[in-house]
């Protein structure tokens, strides 16, 4: 079965080991049945809309990856993912326009003067 990840847009995907980055496990999400107060933490932490995540949505097949835990792991300290930082008010558009390429900086052509005495602290 395909494990996809249900975190922000986060595009993990088991059917595509190579586009992810290192390794990248699939931490099944906390069952409502069982755990309902820890699935609605992690819905509320993966940051989606109500629509697309919510506790009927949650099934065996919905996963949140290790990219989302502190350390990538899961642990009895750190049971949760981690907060998801409002990804959805954010396009891919603006989250790309974010890596803008640094600008030139001609100011550093010319060195001043008092910077270059040559003495070393
Ligand atoms: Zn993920």
């Amino acid at each position: 079965m395909v494990k996809r990840c249900a975190y922000g847009l986060c595009k993990s995907d088991s059917r595509y080991p190579k586009s992810l980055s290192g390794v990248v496990v699939f931490f099944p999400f906390p069952k409502p049945e069982t755990q309902l107060e820890r699935c609605l933490q992690w819905i509320k932490r993966c940051g989606r809309p109500h629509s697309q995540l919510n506790v009927s949505k949650i099934n065996k097949h919905t996963y949140v990856c290790s990219k989302h835990f502190l350390n990538g792991k899961l642990t009895l300290e750190y049971p949760n993912p981690v907060v998801a930082v409002q990804v959805l008010n954010q396009t891919r558009e603006q989250l790309g326009a974010s890596r803008k390429p640094p600008k030139h900086r001609e100011s550093r052509a010319t060195p001043t003067p008092w910077m270059s005495t040559g003495k070393r602290a």
